[in-house]
């Protein structure tokens, strides 16, 4: 069974409570609503900056996870103001998010630099989300499931171990623009994703591997993007800083 996986990116914010320890709000109302769903399953993670893991990592009382938004290919090197997966564990940080449209976009980051940064963070034993997109003018050509094809077959290596790994389908033009595809698209580029896995990894993979939707998910529509075939998840940017907005995505599994 896929264990459905909702996950917050704070991008370079920090969440908007109104309380003076905005991160101790947040944690425990994600906590609250993790309980509150009872036996059924939910992982959560929350991808924050830098400058917050350690205190989100000791608020989440292991109920969640808490992860960073990039992360070096390498260990340790000249590398100014970046960040390894060792210096990552060494505070207990365990989980990455990985190549970003914002990442790919801003950072330069190709396929490949997204691959080393794959491979070292399942070498150094940590939990991934990887990041897939196309942009509008692809999606208008038609090109959607070529282009994520190539993301995949780029990003994963075989025989990554599925549980180390989660998928995040995320189209450019849905990221903060409020434009969501059509459930029907949703579904169908999930179930192209998993037929297409499964062909280039295996069907154990394809069965177990996470492939979550990113790309303007809110409290309205949530619940029913977590309920589409293939759909195992969703990454939250904007609607994850509020913690009411993000604990209601997350009580869209039920
Ligand atoms: C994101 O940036 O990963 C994202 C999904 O953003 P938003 O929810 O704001 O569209």
């Amino acid at each position: 069974m896929r264990v459905p996986y909702i996950a917050a990116n704070w991008k370079m914010h920090s969440v908007k409570n109104q309380t003076a320890l905005p991160e101790q709000e947040y944690a425990e109302k994600i906590m609250d609503k993790i309980a509150e769903l009872g036996h059924i399953a939910v992982e959560v993670s929350v991808f924050c900056p830098y400058t917050h893991l350690m205190l989100m990592e000791q608020m989440a009382e292991d109920q969640f996870n808490v992860g960073a938004q990039d992360m070096h290919p390498v260990d340790r090197g000249a590398y100014t103001g970046d960040i390894s997966a060792e210096l990552l564990q060494d505070i207990g940080i365990n989980h990455v998010l990985l190549g970003h449209s914002e990442r790919r976009h801003y950072h330069n980051e190709t396929d490949a630099v997204v691959a080393k940064k794959v491979n070292q963070s399942i070498q150094n034993g940590l939990y991934c989300v990887v990041c897939i997109g196309e942009s509008d003018t692809q999606n208008q050509a038609g090109k959607t499931h070529k282009v994520l094809q190539k993301q995949i077959k780029n990003a994963i290596a075989p025989h990554t171990p599925a549980d180390r790994i989660v998928i995040a389908y995320e189209p450019i033009w849905a990221i903060g623009t409020g434009r969501v595809p059509s459930v029907k698209d949703i579904t169908t580029t999930h179930t192209n994703l998993r037929t297409f896995i499964a062909k280039t990894y295996g069907t154990e993979f394809a069965d177990s591997v996470r492939i979550i939707y990113g790309g303007s998910v809110n409290g309205t529509n949530a619940c029913e993007i977590l309920h589409l075939p293939n759909v195992d998840g969703v990454l939250v940017g904007g609607a994850s800083l509020h913690s009411d907005d993000f604990c209601k995505i997350i009580g869209g599994v039920l």
